[in-house]
């Protein structure tokens, strides 16, 4: 397992390497909560990866994560489906399936209203 500082995101693991912000170095709490986070992800994406994401409600419920989230434009990259990481695409299948749900239950109401 490798860790390595970047400049956008929050925190995700591709591989066998985590990348984390940098900026987190400064607030060691959501550090090691976001690294918590992506330690239980397996190296390969799978179903548990997507349920993980949608159940770890531990990180997602901390005001410190939105917080670092909302200060930092760089890090809203992390909602991007698509991200170009060592010179090559990678989607995140995770969010592309959460787009298209909430892509058709916008689309329902629209048709409901
Ligand atoms: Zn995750």
């Amino acid at each position: 397992m490798k860790v390595k500082y970047i400049s956008w995101g929050t925190g995700m693991k591709i591989g066998n390497t985590i990348y984390l912000n940098q900026k987190l170095k400064k607030l060691p709490r959501l550090h090691d909560a976001i690294m918590e986070h992506e330690l239980k992800h397996s190296s390969s994406w799978s179903g548990k990866d997507m349920l993980l994401d949608f159940t770890d409600f531990e990180l997602g419920l901390k005001i410190d994560y939105w917080k670092f989230v909302f200060t930092n434009p760089r890090a809203w990259f992390i909602f991007s489906p698509i991200i170009r990481m060592n010179k090559r695409w990678s989607i995140d299948i995770t969010l592309m399936i959460f787009y298209l749900i909430m892509g058709g239950v916008i689309g329902c109401l629209y048709f409901v209203i």
